[in-house]
């Protein structure tokens, strides 16, 4: 089975078809269509956008077409930044400026009370039809940056049940615990299970 990866991300569509390696599920990516739709990430919801991406793509391709919105969720700001994670900081926001933006705001705050959660939403669309599967990963906003791998706020966050952040961690260890591989095990068991039955 193929399916369409909505992302130019080249490195993401090697990441996904090494998880699924074996299992009959090929990923492609967006460079294999004569037109790739803008997609304008208005949604009110993880589920929203990630629909709205998948279900654009979906429309221009026919095939079966998967697409991820993920997010941080920090307790002590009320669940922001949450979809706003990428642009926290303004529209062009590097991950340097967001981060700097969300220790701004939890200064003072103590570490009992500045934990957090990574959420990630995939929606794959087969036949017309949206199926979700989500996935979370806990743990705290530290008060100040550890770590070079990973992207995004990776080098603040320390996952329970460890006491190093996700970019001192490392890949093979973060995709392992993390929000979106647990998302990708969902997906991969519902494929699993439809293609058992094909
Ligand atoms: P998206 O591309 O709209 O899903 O943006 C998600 C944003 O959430 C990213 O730009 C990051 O700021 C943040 N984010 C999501 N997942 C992660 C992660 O695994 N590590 C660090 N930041 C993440």
């Amino acid at each position: 089975m193929k399916i369409l990866l909505a992302t130019k991300n080249t490195g993401k569509i090697k990441e996904m078809n090494r998880i699924f390696s074996g299992s009959g599920v090929e990923f492609i990516g967006l460079d294999t269509l004569d037109h790739v739709p803008d997609v304008v990430e208005d949604g009110r919801t993880y589920h929203e956008n990630a629909m709205k991406k998948a279900m654009t793509c979906y429309n221009v391709a026919s095939m079966p077409t998967l697409a991820e919105d993920s997010g941080l969720e920090v307790d002590a700001l009320g669940g922001a930044p949450g979809i706003f994670s990428a642009r926290f900081a303004g529209e062009d926001a590097t991950d340097r400026e967001n981060n700097e933006k969300l220790l701004s705001l939890l200064r003072g705050i103590p570490r009992e009370k500045r934990t957090a959660r990574f959420v990630s939403v995939l929606c794959l669309v087969v036949d017309g039809t949206p199926h979700f599967f989500e996935g979370e990963v806990r743990g705290h906003i530290l008060d100040h940056p550890r770590g070079e791998s990973g992207f995004g706020y990776d080098p603040l966050f320390v996952p329970e049940g460890y006491s190093r952040t996700f970019a001192e961690l490392g890949e093979e260890v973060k995709n392992r615990i993390s929000h979106r591989a647990e998302a990708m095990r969902r997906l991969k068991d519902f494929l699993k299970e439809k293609l058992g039955k094909q």
